[in-house]
């Protein structure tokens, strides 16, 4: 299937597709030749050179002379790479990063699991290399980016960018992550906790956008939130400001991470699903549970509905403190779709105070890269030309206000 220029509308697309589908050869490999362009895409050479020039035309690729097995060849790479960013999620048992401009028109991204109680140097140190090498592989250099954002799944405080409150990830709370990784990398990083960052990413292109209040749930290990508020997140000095987890929901509770008694985090995180699921399935992870629920398993489901109508509850009550437009919810629970959004949702419609609010409950846009990109949009902002939390919604999508 190729096309050639043409005047009617169906090669046209074509063409757009065939274009669409060497910009998406080009992001993969980075740097690529023309001809092995052509062999990767299956276009020919001619069409290869054709939507190349167009290409340059548009801003969109440069080309440099090479020279491959003693011949001189185009080497293709992405031409828009002025502003790029790194942005990294360090979770519990999983490290993402990363990399774009603020067009999100280049992109790479890389993932590693991380084994439970993970140590901050070797974390750290992965991370370096994963930013370097996906930089790389851009066909950028390490200097040409303006910063690195970092995800913590923690309070940071916004002044220091420390970890705030002890108790919640031991062997980070002493280590200065900011310092450390600008050491590493020779670049300036910002730090800030999970859920703010997926706040920020989906108030800037995800289902956020266009809301002046909203909230960011992040439903996973532990849950926590981050708020819009006047178009901006809000973090608290200490940044403890959103962390639902440690609302109370049982005075008679557990003792939680935190030294209180009975704090949500106790009853939703993920200790407490599989614990609750051990007598009649035995050990699972919460991988497990997940996977469970989507293939129909109607204790692991009730276990994740229980879970929403907690996390609901608790979302109903800070809907009454904050008047949200919309309630976004992200994380590993949130992979079970209505399972856990549905319960959300009641609870949160089920309040009188809140019925005439018609709060929408939404999955979050960008999914298990919510707070990566929200990292790397806060080192766009911190480090090149800042601008509002919460863009306005594109033209022609519908106003939350419903305006
Ligand atoms: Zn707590």
């Amino acid at each position: 299937m190729e096309g050639s220029v043409g005047p009617t509308g169906s090669q046209a697309s074509l063409r757009e597709a065939n274009s669409a589908r060497v910009v998406d050869t080009v992001k993969r490999y980075g740097h690529i030749t023309q001809v092995e362009l052509a062999s990767a895409t299956g276009l020919s050479p001619a069409t290869i050179s054709n939507i190349v020039k167009q290409l340059i035309t548009q801003g969109v690729v440069q080309t440099q002379n090479t020279v491959r097995s003693g011949r001189r060849a185009q080497m293709v790479t992405l031409a828009r790479r002025t502003a790029l960013a790194a942005g990294v999620y360090i979770g519990r048992r999983t490290l993402r990063v990363d990399i774009s401009d603020a067009t999100r028109d280049v992109t790479a991204s890389q993932v590693f699991p991380l084994p439970a109680n993970h140590r901050v140097d070797t974390t750290l140190d992965r991370a370096a290399l994963l930013i370097m090498e996906l930089v790389e592989g851009l066909g950028a250099d390490l200097p040409e980016i303006l910063g690195v954002g970092v995800a913590l799944p923690a309070p940071v405080a916004p002044q220091t960018q420390r970890i705030s409150v002890r108790g919640i990830m031991r062997d980070w709370e002493d280590v200065d992550v900011r310092a450390v990784l600008a050491r590493r990398l020779g670049h300036r990083v910002v730090v800030d906790n999970d859920a703010n960052a997926g706040a920020l990413a989906e108030a800037r292109y995800g289902a956020l956008r266009g809301c002046s209040e909203g909230i960011y749930v992040r439903a996973s290990y532990q849950t926590g939130a981050g708020i819009l508020i006047g178009g901006r997140i809000h973090r608290g000095p200490r940044g403890t400001a959103g962390e639902i987890g440690h609302v109370q929901v049982d005075t008679q509770g557990a003792i939680c991470q935190c030294g209180g008694r009975g704090c949500l985090n106790t009853v939703v995180g993920a200790d407490a699903l599989v614990d609750s699921l051990r007598v009649s399935r035995g050990p699972l992870t919460l991988g497990d549970v997940i996977s469970l629920a989507n293939e129909g398993d109607p204790g692991c489901r009730q276990v994740i509905a229980d879970a929403g109508v907690a996390i609901g509850n608790a979302l109903a009550d800070l809907s009454t403190w904050t008047d949200p437009q919309r309630i976004v919810v992200g994380g590993e629970l949130a992979q079970t779709g209505e399972v856990l959004l549905g319960p959300i949702r009641d609870a949160v419609h089920g309040r009188p105070m809140l019925a005439s609010a018609q709060i929408e409950v939404v999955p979050s846009v960008l999914r298990d890269h919510a707070e990566s990109v929200g990292a790397m949009v806060l080192a766009m902002d911190s480090f090149g030309q800042p601008f509002a939390d919460s863009l306005p919604a594109p033209s022609g999508s519908p106003s939350p206000e419903g305006a």
